[in-house]
């Protein structure tokens, strides 16, 4: 199984590689070694084979010396000069028994054997069988040499051959002495070799002399008849031998060859030795080697493994802590690099943070952050006993400024009221930036009127103008103030009641307003006004209602208002005036007004159909004058039922009209211009000039109810205004409606004063369609049947009118 660990394998290598570089060595010490033995030894066997010479040399001429003796003994020349043949083999055998000869033979001068020790003596009277020998001694005065005579078994002897003088040389003697064990001891002592004679006769076994145990001589013989001449090693008793077979001179010309021989285990001994003493010594150098390897291993691993620690550590999240391996080499620098990361990482994890929590605008804390500090605050605060205010703040007429002065202008400001915001707090206050325009203050007060002097250092922070890139400034803000735990126990519902009391001071136009318990109902509600709007107009929520209008000259249905109501699955019906001015702000009162468009065109075609003469007149908001398509739409609708414009009044309350003239101008211009009716509504609460509504080139106006509603009453001052305004309208060639007629003396005066139409509840409440159709068949109105002119009748009326409105 390999191992797992970086230092394991680290380890295995280095000692691997040891072990490896110490096999390598001990293979070639071995193999060294046993070429330079195999050297070694055949300079030995080779030497082995000169002694073996010298000492066969030697001991001639020892034996040379012995037999000179032998044959100078008087005794011995008188037998040989006697001629007596068995007196001379006596004496021949005396003193080669003496010497301890193995032959000896007496050779006349004519070269043949006159003598011998033999016991079948087998050569006398033949001619000696080594006359080279004898010839050498004749001369060199003697001659030695090594033989193997067939005739003597071929066993190798050394032949001494002397004169015997008298004092002339009257007869040779030859001695011959077999080379034995004994002469090859000598030689193996000498040379610590093992010394054999191997004699080989042409035809039967070679013989074989040697020092070695008997056992082993009979296997070498073996050998020797199997491998070839010149083998250098010899398999013997398991053991390998390196030998040396050298063939020595003989004076017969036999073969006898020297087997030198030496064991290679043996002579390999002190090598082996040397060896085993080597590998003990690698051993221990390898033991020191692991040790040494395994403390670099943990060296280098272990700083790792703190790298490691360290990743899994910043993989927690914790950047905190620094890597902690300091070393100059490359781990190190790879530490360094690392720490250098967790820095960067802990770095960038803090701007993410901060960018989450904070505004990138201003720097401020946003709402997130905001609402964890205000939720420990009210924790601590708690404790303490001690009340948490919170402010929050948005700016009047922020989108106009953005709008005008363009959005850089509106960051720069934001950015500034942060600043000052931030300089009015103590330092354990926080100001934040909810969003948009909108921020918010946090503080500790002892009481509400605590609160209150911090809600006033706010607006004076906020007082003197704000002057950037040249533009001063006058900004004011809106400030709803909710204590804790005073309006709310916890940071959310406490932000939700200071948002109510901020949109309270908003609409009370005043700059701060503390929380007041039960207007969260109301808020709520427009909550979910504002985010419904979409899905009432989708989902048929919607209800038009028709008010009529009625010619004060006659009594003549002429046209019909349609109002539009809202029936809201919770609320049930809600009049236009709570949701179109959300609808306004929220930028769906297109959706409204189109719907509405819609239906009312749809009604008037019905009521054409029906063969009733009605016109029908639709409320335009103000910012359906910044539509720019809505007069193709409009135009689109009567085409589509083939109905005259003149059949559909729009009507435009005066304070929209003048609100943005030009572009009322522009798309009024348009209507009138593919031939719809125009009317001011409202008029009399606007600050119209006649100039501007001469140039809005509008067909009628419609008083407004606040004028009419009390004209019965008898209040002079709206009977002048009313009167005026009639005679006005007429003077500018106008149609004057009046709106709110609710009585029976409020039409007498109108039709005193001339004024052209009347809507209202004495002549009907708004009905929806189906009941104002029944209206009209029913109604005295309907029938064109003119003004009534007795209480009775009018109080018939309103009753009818009342019993409609839903
Ligand atoms: P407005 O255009 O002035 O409409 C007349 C309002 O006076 C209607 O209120 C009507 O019900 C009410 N009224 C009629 N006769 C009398 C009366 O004898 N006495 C009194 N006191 N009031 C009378 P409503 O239907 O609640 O509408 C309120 C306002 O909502 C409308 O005022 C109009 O400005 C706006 N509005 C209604 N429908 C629409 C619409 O479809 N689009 C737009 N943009 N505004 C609409
Ligand atoms: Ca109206
Ligand atoms: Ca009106």
């Amino acid at each position: 199984m390999a191992p797992r660990s970086f230092q394991a394998r680290l380890l295995l290598l280095m000692v691997g590689v040891l072990v490896l570089l110490q096999v390598a060595t001990l293979l070639a010490v071995h193999l060294a070694g046993q070429r330079s033995l195999r050297r070694t030894l055949r300079d030995e066997l080779r030497v082995g084979a000169r002694v073996f010479d010298s000492t066969l040399s030697a001991r001639g001429r020892q034996l040379s010396d012995t037999v000179r003796v032998l044959a100078a003994d008087f005794a011995f020349r008188e037998a040989v000069a006697s001629g007596d043949r068995p007196t001379i083999t006596s004496v021949l055998n005396n003193h080669g028994s003496r010497i301890a000869a193995d032959a000896v033979f007496l050779i006349g001068l004519d070269g043949s054997v006159a003598a011998d020790t033999l016991a079948d003596s087998r050569f006398v009277d033949r001619p000696f069988p080594l006359p080279a020998l004898v010839d050498r001694a004749r001369e060199k005065g003697e001659a030695a040499g090594v033989v193997a005579l067939d005739a003597l078994d071929h066993r190798p002897y050394q032949f001494v051959v002397v004169p015997v003088l008298a004092p002339e040389p009257i007869a040779w003697v030859c001695i011959g002495f077999t080379i034995d064990e004994r002469v090859l001891d000598g030689v193996r002592d000498l040379t610590a070799l093992d010394v054999s004679l191997v004699a080989s006769p042409p035809d039967g076994r070679p013989l074989l002399i040697s020092a070695l145990p008997r056992d082993k001589r009979a296997e070498l013989l073996e050998r020797l008849r199997e491998q070839s001449r010149t083998a250098e090693s010899l398999q013997l008793g398991g053991e390998t031998y390196e030998t040396l077979l050298e063939p020595l001179e003989t004076a017969d010309g036999s073969r006898v060859q020297m087997l030198l021989q030496r064991s290679l285990e043996q002579a390999s001994g002190p090598l082996r030795q040397l060896e085993l003493r080597i590998l003990a010594l690698s051993s221990a150098a390898l033991l020191v080697a692991i040790v040494a390897a395994s403390f670099f291993a943990r060296g280098v691993t272990s700083p790792l493994r703190r790298l490691a620690e360290a990743a899994r550590r910043i993989g927690r999240g914790d950047y905190a802590t620094p890597v902690g391996v300091t070393q100059g080499d490359e781990i190190g620098q790879l530490a360094a690099a690392f720490d250098g990361m967790r820095a960067g990482i802990s770095q960038r994890e803090e701007q993410i943070r901060f960018q989450a929590t904070h505004d990138a605008l201003t720097g401020l804390p946003n709402r997130v952050l905001f609402l964890d500090r205000l939720a420990v605050e009210i924790a601590q605060a708690r404790r303490r006993g001690s009340l948490v205010g919170l402010a929050v703040m948005d700016l009047d007429r922020f989108k106009e400024i953005n709008d005008t002065l363009g959005h850089s202008f509106g960051d720069d400001l934001l950015v500034e009221v942060g600043r000052r915001l931030g300089q009015t707090i103590r330092a354990s206050d926080t100001v934040a930036r909810l969003g948009g325009d909108e921020f918010a203050v946090m503080f500790e007060v002892a009481d509400a009127r605590g609160a209150l002097d911090v809600a006033a250092r706010v607006g004076r922070a906020l007082e003197a103008p704000l002057t950037l890139g040249g533009v001063s400034i006058d900004v004011n803000a809106s400030l709803g103030i909710a204590l804790c735990p005073l309006h709310a126990d916890d940071a959310g519902t406490l932000m939700k009641r200071a948002d109510v009391a901020m949109y309270q001071a908003k609409r009370q136009h005043g700059a701060v307003a503390v929380y007041e318990p039960g207007r969260d109902e109301h808020s709520l509600r427009r909550l979910a006004i504002l985010s419904e709007l979409r899905q009432a107009v989708a989902g048929d929520q919607l209800e038009l209602h028709f008010q009529p209008q009625v010619a004060l000259a006659g009594g003549r249905v002429r046209r019909a208002e349609a109002l539009v109501r809202w029936r809201h699955p919770r609320y049930g019906l809600m009049s236009p005036d709570e949701f179109v001015t959300l609808a306004e702000q929220s930028g769906n009162v297109g959706l409204i007004t189109r719907w509405v468009l819609q239906q009312a065109v749809a009604a008037c075609d019905e009521w054409q159909r029906a063969g009733l003469d009605l016109a029908v007149a639709v409320n335009l908001s103000a910012l359906d004058l910044h539509d720019p398509e809505l007069p193709a739409f409009v135009v689109g609708l009567l085409q589509q039922r083939s109905l005259p414009p003149a059949r559909l009044v729009l009507e435009i309350t005066e304070s929209a009209a003048m609100k943005d003239p030009a572009h009322a101008q522009t798309t009024l211009g348009e209507l009138k211009a593919r031939g719809l009716a125009l009317a001011i509504d409202d008029y009399g609460t606007g600050q119209s000039s006649l100039a501007q509504l001469k140039r809005l080139r509008v067909d009628e106006l419609k008083i407004d109810k606040s004028f009419v509603t009390h004209l019965g009453g008898g209040a002079s001052e709206d009977a002048l205004i009313v009167r005026s305004t009639i005679e006005l309208g007429h003077n500018l060639g106008l149609e004057v409606v009046a709106e709110g007629v609710e009585d029976a003396a409020a039409w007498e005066r109108l039709e005193r004063f001339g004024c052209d139409l009347a809507q209202g509840y004495f002549v009907s409440r708004p009905l929806p369609e189906p009941q104002f159709r029944e209206w009209l068949e029913t109604s005295s109105w309907g029938q064109g049947r003119g003004a009534p002119s007795g209480d009775q009748r009018s109080a018939g009326e309103r009753a009818s009118g009342a019993g409609g409105n839903a």
